[in-house]
Order: structure tokens, then C-alpha cells, then sequence
């Protein structure tokens, strides 16, 4: 079962999110290679694909926030887009696109950062977003402070942390073609003077904070792939902080915790075909007799033939036929 723990260190501004991901995440999969146009993800997209899902729910779930976060990467090698989706009560779906081939052992920058142009963007979309509200987005790129590539996802999401949201964050990820796993580690803002004075003097307390904090991320550090893929939480937390007092919440499971869910629909389709308009609309169903429309995140196709079209442009604003969906 897909699982989110939370927990704090008592009496330090340090908390911590573990987060693993098994039917949540080989539902993605398993739509993915159902797709007989794309076909399964070769095995270093899926463990991009699955370190980005861990680490957006990993944040979706350390922000006060209501709306879905959507973690992108915008490549510039023959991976072009792979994007994750988490909505607030961590319905996620995730997607990549690949042209071409990658190699059995494909690094990150091979594969989305060939001539050190691809980004990453965390965008924050508000739930009930008002008309003309824009949602919230930050940019990073794929490299370092001296233009070096990273290869590694949890560096460059640590420098969007540090960046974007001033939060010393400390990441740990992991992926294969069962699960999904992250951990975050994360220095909570200081309060009350020593924030307002600003970052230029450092007071005794302050540092002494930052010394709990570097332990705690220095034994996070420590945690190897292999152990995040394949233990138990009570595990991996037990052998991390078994020196540290840790106060753990209700983990966030089941019905409450990180499932498979898409957020297409019939009617956003038809949304989609009204704004290209009624003459291209005519000119594919001319052309092909029906208009199909498969979601790249799900795998449903849609198929719209000339009568639903018809209703589409003559009726736009009722609910469009729930007629021909074929999952
Ligand atoms: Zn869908």
C-alpha cells in the first residue's frame, strides 16, 4: 500500500516526510505499458519518472496549500517533457514523453539535459483559481552554481528548496518497477528575531540549530537506494534516527494516502475540440471519420463521431455525451 509518514525531531526545527509508493506508482506503469502507441517506459525514465512522483508528493504533502503541484521537466535531449501531477488528497498521475532512444544505463543529463538547456518548473495551482489568477511557478535548471550538470534529481530539487522556497531540504530518492520511495528532510524557518534580522548575523541559537539540523541531514545522507526500495518505514526510520527523538504522525494511507487518479474527462475534451474550432474539427472527421483523443496520463481514449461533434459546436455549453468512452 502507498504509504506518507510525517514526523518532527522533538524540540528542533527539523521535520521529515517518508514517503513509498507501490500501487500508486506500478498503476502508472501498468497504463503506461498498456499504451500501444508509447509502449513501457525503458528502465531509466521509469526511475526518473518514479523519483519525480515520490519527490512531488514528498512536497505536496510539506506545503500548506490547496491545489495540485505539478513537478515538470522540460528536456532538451530525447526525453522532451516528463511531468507529475499531485492534487491535495494525493490523487497523482505522472507522464513522460521520449523521441528516440536511451541507452540501458542513460544518465539524467543524457537524458533531459544533453546541452544544459533543461529546466525543471514546480507550479502550485490553486484549487478554486479566480479568474486572471495566475498559478505559481518556479524555474530551475539542470545544472550547478558553477554550470556543472547534475545527474542527480534530489540536487537539483534541493537547490529549488533553497532557491525558491529558502528552505534547507535534504532529499533522498529512489525508483524502480515496483516502488517509489523518497525521504525529505527539511530545516523548518526560523521564528521571531533571528528571521527578521535577516540572514546577515548569526546568533548562538541559530547556529546551534544548524548544527541539529547538519547531523540530522548528514544520517539521512546515509540512506542508500537499495534500503529506501526495499525496507519498511519503522525500518528505515529505526536505523536513521535511533539516536534522535522522533515524534511520528498518523501516516497517510489507504483512502487518505497517495493513489492513481486522472483528472481528465469528457467534458475537458470537448472543452479541448471547441477551442480548436468547428473547421478543424470537420476537416479531421472528414479525414478519419472520428475524432480520437487518448490521455497521455491514463491511457482513456475518446472517440467523437459527427453527431458528438455537432453537439459539441451547436450546444457548447451542455454536458457533452458520455456515449463511446473506451478505457
Ligand atoms: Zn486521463
Amino acid at each position: 500500500m502507498s504509504e506518507i509518514h510525517k514526523f518532527l525531531f522533538e524540540g528542533l526545527p527539523v521535520r521529515g516526510v517518508l514517503v513509498r509508493l507501490t500501487d500508486a506508482w506500478t498503476e502508472v506503469l501498468r497504463r503506461r505499458a498498456a499504451n500501444l502507441e508509447h509502449g513501457a517506459y525503458p528502465e531509466p525514465l521509469q526511475n526518473l519518472l518514479g523519483e519525480m512522483t515520490a519527490a512531488a508528493v514528498l512536497m505536496q504533502s510539506s506545503i500548506k496549500f490547496d491545489g495540485a503541484l505539478v513537478l515538470q521537466i522540460f528536456g532538451d535531449g530525447p526525453v522532451k517533457l516528463a511531468v507529475v501531477e499531485v492534487q491535495p488528497d494525493f490523487g497523482l498521475r505522472a507522464t513522460a514523453t521520449l523521441n528516440g532512444v536511451l541507452a540501458d544505463d542513460a544518465s539524467l543529463s543524457q537524458m533531459v539535459n544533453v546541452g544544459n538547456t533543461g529546466r525543471c518548473a514546480i507550479t502550485l495551482d490553486p484549487q478554486n483559481r479566480q479568474p486572471g489568477q495566475q498559478p505559481y511557478q518556479g524555474v530551475v535548471p539542470l545544472f550547478g552554481d558553477a554550470h556543472e550538470k547534475l545527474e542527480k534529481l534530489s540536487d537539483v530539487l534541493q537547490h529549488y528548496m533553497l532557491q525558491s522556497e529558502q528552505l534547507d531540504t535534504l532529499l533522498v530518492l529512489a525508483a524502480d518497477e515496483h516502488v517509489a520511495a523518497g525521504l525529505l528532510i527539511q530545516r523548518l524557518p526560523m521564528q521571531g528575531a533571528g528571521n527578521l534580522a535577516g540572514s546577515s548575523v548569526a546568533t548562538e541559537d541559530e547556529i546551534g540549530v544548524n548544527q541539529h539540523y547538519q547531523r540530522i541531514a548528514l544520517l539521512a545522507s546515509s540512506l542508500k537506494r537499495e534500503e529506501l526500495l526495499t525496507l519498511d518505514v519503522d525500518t528505515i526510520l529505526r536505523r536513521l534516527f535511533w539516536q534522535e527523538d522522533l515524534r511520528r504522525f498518523e501516516p497517510l494511507q489507504g483512502v487518505k494516502g497517495p493513489r492513481f487518479s486522472c483528472t481528465c474527462s469528457r467534458q475537458r475534451v470537448s472543452q479541448m475540440l471547441l477551442s480548436l474550432g468547428v473547421q478543424e474539427a470537420h476537416s479531421i472527421l472528414q479525414e478519419r471519420g472520428e475524432i480520437e483523443v487518448s490521455c497521455d496520463f491514463c491511457g482513456l481514449q475518446q472517440c467523437f463521431d459527427a453527431v458528438d461533434v455537432a453537439q459539441i459546436f451547436h450546444h457548447p455549453g451542455q454536458k457533452a455525451p458520455a456515449s463511446s468512452a473506451v478505457q
